[in-house]
């Protein structure tokens, strides 16, 4: 079966230059073929091979447009601001992050669309929610505008669902770690600096301190884990506010350890920032037993899985002058 069910239809991703939008764009693309997928993104300059349009998710009308126009039928909607960003315009990314998402429910419950895809953040949580092994259902009282609006749209994701029928999916994403495409401002994007780091210089300099740890997750499993939640029948996906998803847990140290074996000469040294009060305000691990349960979800990387390819892809990428 795949994602979308009608060949004259299309999906759209909203945000599809992003971190997530290009792989996932990628992905579908392989599923659906390029010419159902339209890459939809504020952001000029789209490298998708099928149909790309300039949207701001914040106009609806452009957005009903593009709908009707593409046939589309199922929403990935990614545009947002992130956590380090947004506390730098907290009033900018409540805007985004709100109205984007309000925009795609709507849609939802107004036109063709029967499917949306939408994540949330291990960012719902905050410094009295329990840090190990976090459960699905605990206290969430997020401190950053970030959180805040994740956990407000996760209230809005399952109130369209409860009160219009409208099929929203989510997870609430850890840190992740890809090498496709740059992160777009997170509080976790060491994880991801740290490998460019390290093969064009052979250190790095961390803006959290060591012993942080902090849920995370390599792209292709996140990648593997939206497509087959949107795969999964209605009536199992029991939780429609957003599914904690977990991976892997580890701290700076770890990660430079395990880049170590690789390149031994590697050196990291730890100069946190403003970003290290907003780690220590997240979950070090997650639990998500109830997405295992629901509908089958099953990481594959392990942390030196994870290193050893990230390696090996942007090593590639540097021997082919690509690495930015
Ligand atoms: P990103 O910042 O890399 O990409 C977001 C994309 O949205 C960008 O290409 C940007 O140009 C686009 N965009 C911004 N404003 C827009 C607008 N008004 N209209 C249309 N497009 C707009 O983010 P990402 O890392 O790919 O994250 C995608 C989603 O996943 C977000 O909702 C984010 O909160 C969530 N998430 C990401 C992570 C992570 O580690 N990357 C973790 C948890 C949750």
């Amino acid at each position: 079966m795949t994602v979308s069910q009608k060949n004259t239809s299309s999906v759209l991703v909203i945000g599809a230059s992003g971190q997530i939008g290009q792989d996932l764009t990628t992905a579908l693309s392989r599923e659906l073929g390029p010419e159902h997928v339209i890459a939809a993104d504020i952001r000029e300059g789209s490298t998708h091979s099928g149909p790309s349009v300039q949207l701001d998710v914040c106009d609806r009308k452009s957005l009903y447009q593009i709908i009707d126009q593409y046939q589309v039928d199922t929403i990935y909607h990614l545009a947002a601001i992130l956590s380090a960003k947004g506390e730098q315009d907290p009033q900018l990314a409540w805007q985004l992050n709100m109205d984007g998402l309000l925009n795609v429910l709507e849609a939802g419950r107004e036109t063709r669309i029967n499917r949306i895809f939408w994540p949330s953040s291990i960012a719902v949580f905050g410094p009295n929610s329990p840090r190990d092994k976090t459960p699905q259902h605990s206290i969430m009282d997020p401190n950053t505008v970030y959180g805040i609006s994740k956990l407000a749209g996760e209230r809005w994701c399952e109130y369209y669902h409860q009160k219009y029928g409208v099929d929203v999916r989510s997870v609430r994403f850890p840190g992740l770690i890809s090498y496709e495409s740059p992160p777009g401002g997170g509080t976790t994007d060491y994880a991801v600096e740290i490998f460019y780091s390290a093969l064009r210089e052979g250190k790095y300099t961390c803006f959290l301190q060591a012993g942080t740890y902090l849920p995370m997750l390599y792209m292709p499993d996140a990648i593997a884990g939206i497509l087959s939640l949107m795969k999964a029948p209605s009536d199992q996906i029991r939780v429609r506010s957003s599914y904690n998803m977990g991976g892997l847990s580890f701290e700076p140290g770890e990660l430079a350890q395990a880049i170590r074996q690789h390149l031994p000469d590697f050196n990291i040294q730890y100069v946190p920032d403003f970003r290290q009060s907003i780690a220590d305000s997240w979950p070090s691990s997650i639990d998500d037993q109830e997405a295992k349960t629901d509908w089958g979800w099953s990481p594959t990387y392990d942390l030196e899985r994870m290193v050893q390819d990230m390696l090996h892809q942007l090593q590639a990428r540097h021997t082919s002058q690509q690495l930015v």
